[in-house]
């Protein structure tokens, strides 16, 4: 692949090397725009919000049917980065469960009619027999096949090969201190452009003089089991229950051996959403991380059994309506933010790539959800 540079393009510096920055760098390169990307680390790593090697993707989206449309061109522009299918994206399905009247459950199923998502409704009855999971007999299940999960190191990686053969200029161990209009300032100097994106994930509004809006840095913990009796035929999982959304991934061998199973929300846990400083991350696992996920296990898949085997934390940089923060900053010129992608994002990054070159080679207006504005 060749690069096609337009030199009537602007010059793009791209902060943050990680999920949003290199799917900014790849959409803008496919464009013709000259790109620069500066990050400290090379991802995939630790410390940011794409740790722990694989995400749920998932098309009957709960949190709002805007985001559908988006979640389905990410996943063609996944599939274009693909020498063989299953490389990226490992479409498993995805079986949804929870009482019928649980309002992300009818979130699941109001987006399959709403966007003529192939599906089908599972008895408790059905589920029970089909998958190692314990329910009421009133709750149901939602199949979708077109769900399923990202290899987030193969992910990453294409994305920098195809934005590299696009000739962006990928810089590692360089770390932006700040930015401003027209500039970055490094620690000992500063690199012009004339556009700059934002996409240093927790970090990237501490990098701006007046960010006016609001991420929370907030820790997630990731768990992987040893099955006392191998679930198989296990799909990509998510339990929408009164106590909150546990999912998982089926038993394999995704970076770490294991069964992967997780808390993405829940109102029931104290502390969940209590906003930590990403300088002083505490990696252990406490108790009240393990005791809501076990308590679940206990409940609701017993015969997976309590035997953890490793864990991983991560951070969301998370918005308090969890949409997400792209657009242009409303009084820095030349600058776009891709942030708050809010524990959810990783699927969308390709689309998310896109809406971010619209924004700095066009004069489109921003998704309207994803707006500065919503996020005051
Ligand atoms: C536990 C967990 C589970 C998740 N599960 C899912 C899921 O199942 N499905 C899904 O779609 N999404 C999921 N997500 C969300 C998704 O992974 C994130 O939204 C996404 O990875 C965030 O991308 P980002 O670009 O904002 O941050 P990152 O990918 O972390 O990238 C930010 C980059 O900026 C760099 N950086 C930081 N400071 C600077 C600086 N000063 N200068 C230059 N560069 C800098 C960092 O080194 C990093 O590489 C999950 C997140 C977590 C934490």
């Amino acid at each position: 692949m060749s690069s096609v540079l337009r030199p009537d393009l602007p010059h793009v510096i791209v902060v943050g090397g990680g999920t949003a920055g290199l799917a900014s760098a790849w959409q803008l390169a496919e464009r013709g725009a000259s790109v620069t990307v500066l990050d400290p680390r090379v991802a995939p790593h630790e410390d940011g919000s794409h740790g722990g090697f694989t995400r749920v993707t998932r098309h009957a989206y709960h949190e709002g049917t805007s985001y559908v449309p988006l979640v389905r061109e990410a996943d063609a522009l996944w599939c274009s980065l693909e020498s063989d299918p299953g490389e990226l994206l490992v479409r498993t399905g995805m079986i949804e469960f929870g009482p019928p009247d649980e309002p992300e459950f009818v979130g699941v199923l109001q987006a399959c009619e709403a966007f003529d998502i192939e599906h089908r409704l599972l008895d408790a009855a059905e589920l029970r027999r089909t998958y190692p999971f314990v329910v009421p007999d009133r709750w149901q299940g939602c199949w979708t096949p077109s769900a399923g999960y990202l290899r987030v190191p193969a992910c990453l990686g294409a994305m920098r090969m195809r934005a590299q053969a696009l000739g962006v200029d990928v810089r590692t161990g360089v770390g932006v201190v700040a930015v401003e209009t027209g500039r970055v300032v490094l620690d000992d100097s500063a690199l012009e452009a004339d556009a700059i994106v934002v996409a240093a994930g927790v970090r990237s509004l501490e990098l701006l003089p007046t960010p006016d809006v609001s991420v929370s840095v907030l820790r997630r913990v990731l768990f992987w089991l040893r099955p006392k009796v191998e679930p198989a035929g296990l799909p990509v999982w998510g339990a929408l229950t009164p106590s909150g959304f546990f999912y998982g991934f089926p038993p394999g061998h995704e970076g770490l051996s294991g069964l992967k199973v997780a808390c993405h929300t829940s109102d029931a846990i104290p502390g969940l959403d209590e906003p930590v400083d990403p300088e002083a991350l505490d990696r252990s696992v406490r108790t009240e991380d393990w005791a809501p996920v076990a308590d679940f296990l206990r409940a609701f898949m017993p015969s997976v059994g309590l035997d953890r085997i490793e864990h991983r934390v991560c951070m969301y940089g998370a918005t308090a309506s969890r949409d997400f923060l792209i657009d242009r900053h409303p009084s820095m010129p030349g600058v776009v933010v891709a942030s708050g992608l809010s524990g959810h994002g990783f699927k969308f990054a390709p689309a998310l790539g896109r809406l971010v070159a619209d924004l700095v080679l066009t004069d489109a207006e921003p998704q309207p959800e994803f707006a500065w504005a919503q996020h005051r």
